[in-house]
């Protein structure tokens, strides 16, 4: 589905070349999601210093960063959840704000680590519970069911489940399968994959990986994990106490660090077995 509200978009910002200074700039000429020099504190203490960024379409981009960094702070200010002590938001060039946030959330797709499913419904009708609340015909519903059960993996028996019989690594995927239902401009994770195994966190990994490219789907996952950012990310924000201190490729962060800080940050990433 696609809202004529949120076709527009706002071009100033998608003519902008990147910038390799500031290294804050969407790398290719379209950005789904706008920040521009937001800040949000808690009873006084800074959570989310000034900081600006663009969030390309049909990449995912990794907001890491240690505990208390910021990140699930930062994502719910780009979900309209929290409103900005300063700054602004923009989703397709539409202000993102307590008034606009929750029609602007139909756009949108969530995912947390818990899986987040309604104890009371079965997995699909968890992964349609928006679809029929906004009337979409039920033969599309149907047909959009089968398509991304398909795609992560699914059988139908399966989706006839309630959440309590599933495993972990199922049930992210039914909650996967929920985020990406209405084919949102943008999908949300925090910490997605935080719950799981090593095993099974490694391999959805992947298969995440490759829902997002078979479907061209902009996403913005937060993690604190340098492996699951290096698979996932095709851009990294890394923070640091609530800065944005450098985005790019993990590569690029590799070879420039922007400080000591980062350098020591992806250290252990670079030492690690798996490169
Ligand atoms: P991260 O997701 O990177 O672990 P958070 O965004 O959750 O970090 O938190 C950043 C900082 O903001 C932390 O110091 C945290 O304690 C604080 N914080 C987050 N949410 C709240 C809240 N609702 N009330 C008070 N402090 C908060
Ligand atoms: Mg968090």
């Amino acid at each position: 589905m696609r809202v004529a509200l949120c076709r527009r978009r706002v071009q100033s910002w998608a003519v902008r070349a990147p910038s390799a200074s500031d290294g804050l700039s969407a790398s290719g000429p379209d950005a789904v999601l706008v920040l521009r020099n937001v800040t949000r504190s808690f009873n006084g203490l800074p959570a989310v210093r000034p900081l600006s960024l663009e969030v390309p379409r049909e990449q995912t981009t990794v907001l890491l960063g240690e505990s208390g960094s910021g990140k699930s702070t930062l994502l719910r200010l780009m979900a309209g959840l929290l409103p900005p002590d300063s700054g602004e938001i923009l989703l397709e060039g539409v202000p993102v704000t307590m008034e606009t946030g929750p029609a602007l959330r139909q756009r949108m797709g969530f995912g947390l680590q818990s899986g987040g499913l309604f104890p009371h419904l079965t997995a699909a009708d968890n992964v349609t519970l928006l679809a029929r609340a906004l009337k979409k015909p039920a033969d599309w519903r149907t047909r959009r069911l089968e398509e991304l059960a398909g795609l992560v993996r699914l059988e139908p028996a399966v989706l006839r489940r309630w959440p309590l019989e599933l495993s972990g690594g199922q049930r992210q995927r039914v909650s996967l399968m929920r985020a990406l239902f209405l084919r949102p401009a943008v999908v949300l994770l925090d910490e997605p994959l935080g719950a799981l195994d090593p095993v099974t966190r490694g391999e959805l990994q992947h298969e995440l990986k490759h829902v997002f490219e078979a479907l061209g789907t902009t996403v913005v996952l937060v993690t604190h994990d340098l492996q699951e950012a290096a698979v996932l990310g095709h851009r990294v924000a890394l923070m640091h106490d609530g800065s944005l201190v450098q985005v790019g490729s993990l590569d690029e962060l590799a070879a420039h660090p922007a400080s000591p800080w980062v350098e020591r940050f992806l250290a252990g990433w670079r030492r690690g077995p798996s490169r």
